[in-house]
């Protein structure tokens, strides 16, 4: 194996991303060298290539960008005895410790100390990735590196979705973001019954209804009171799934939701944002922070979903080879895409 590699890094302090050669990791014996196949860009990605103040006060420089990805392992540790080379997969970004009161109950994702590749930990958009072991998820046949590649974000609407009951319950998601549609599709497939996403850009709700059998509001034109008293629902949604960031969304869906309805919060908020709590005490309303993916329950769960018909593969709207990777941003950054994929195989 030649010790260089094509990777995509934040060299410098300011907008944009470099491609540049960096040497192939070295892995330690807990670890797997991964070759990429595809690469997923995700909104904290255009974060760093934008580098507002979040990425400039996050990300060390220089920085190997990108965290979502499939690719096959070519090599293993000398610990790790349950992974072989050539076998196909995806991973968790999130690199977790083993000694806090959370990991040793088994609640990996809720770690203090996570650090996420591509962020604080050298990431994803390279030939090879160092990972440990513990991090990384087999791939079945039957997914693809280009579904490979978005389990990430798929994860979070998993997450999400997954957080309260949804069978035969009315569900509101705030925001058609690649995230949204895919909470979208996953509602559905888990059995709610009145599945209503809103946006305010008309691009991001037509992919929505192709993607999942949802009721697209475009709440910048429509009055979403109206959705709901055309779905004859009595009294309000049962769960919202809060994925734009944006208050307005969030104060919508609270006016929205029915007495002791339950939210879950993914969505991040640009900064400190007004919330009228007394309404949500009023309505007796359960608020849920999502972070990242469950460790690995999430993973297990959407790898059985995409097995059992769960289709979110019209998601992913643009591909492109890594060297067009400005050609990417630049559709990731209209924000009318749905995933945008590179592939690194060329
Ligand atoms: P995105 O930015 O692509 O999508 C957000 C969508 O919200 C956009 O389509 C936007 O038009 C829409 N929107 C804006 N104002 C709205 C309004 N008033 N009502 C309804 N929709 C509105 O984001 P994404 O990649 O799909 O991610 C969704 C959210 O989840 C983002 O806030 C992101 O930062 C966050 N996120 C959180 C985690 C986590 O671990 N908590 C992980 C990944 C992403
Ligand atoms: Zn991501």
């Amino acid at each position: 194996m030649n010790n260089e590699m094509k990777a995509l890094s934040k060299l410098h302090s300011r907008e944009g991303l470099w491609m540049t050669h960096a040497p192939v990791p070295e892995i330690g014996p807990d670890d797997v060298l991964i070759k990429i196949n595809k690469t997923g860009i995700c909104g904290t990605d255009i974060h760093i290539w934008n580098w507002d103040d979040w990425a400039a006060h996050t990300v060390p420089v220089p920085m190997i960008t990108g965290h979502e990805f499939a690719g096959v392992i070519v090599e293993t540790g000398s610990n790790v005895m349950d992974l072989e080379v050539g076998q196909r997969c995806s991973g968790e970004g999130h690199l977790i410790g083993k000694t806090s009161r959370q990991s040793r109950a088994g609640k990996f994702h809720l770690d203090p100390g996570t650090r996420g590749i591509g962020v604080n930990e050298q990431g994803a958009f390279a030939q090879y990735l160092r990972l440990p072991a513990f991090n990384v998820v087999p791939l079945p046949d039957e997914i693809s590196d280009d579904i490979g590649a978005i389990l990430d974000p798929l994860g979070n609407a998993v997450h999400t979705a997954l957080s309260f009951d949804l069978v035969g319950e009315d569900v509101l998601i705030t925001g058609a973001g690649p995230i949204g549609i895919m909470a979208a599709a996953v509602a559905r497939h888990v059995g709610a019954r009145h599945v209503v996403i809103t946006d305010i850009n008309p691009d991001r709700l037509a992919l929505a209804a192709e993607v999942a059998d949802v009721v697209p509001v475009n709440v910048a034109e429509a009055d979403l009171a109206e959705t709901v008293s055309d779905l004859k629902m009595k009294q309000g949604f049962d769960v919202g799934l809060e994925m734009s960031g944006n208050q307005r969304a969030l104060d919508q869906m609270v006016e929205a939701m029915t007495m002791g309805g339950r939210i879950a919060m993914l969505g991040i908020p640009p900064g400190k944002s007004p919330v009228d709590w007394s309404r949500i005490v009023f309505k007796a309303i359960t608020i849920k922070g999502v972070y990242g993916r469950e460790i690995f329950e999430t993973w297990y769960k959407m790898i059985a979903m995409l097995q059992n018909g769960l289709d979110i593969s019209r998601v992913i709207t643009h591909r492109f080879p890594v060297d067009e990777f400005e050609a990417g941003f630049a559709t990731m950054k209209s924000g009318s895409s749905g995933k945008v994929v590179l592939d690194w195989t060329g």
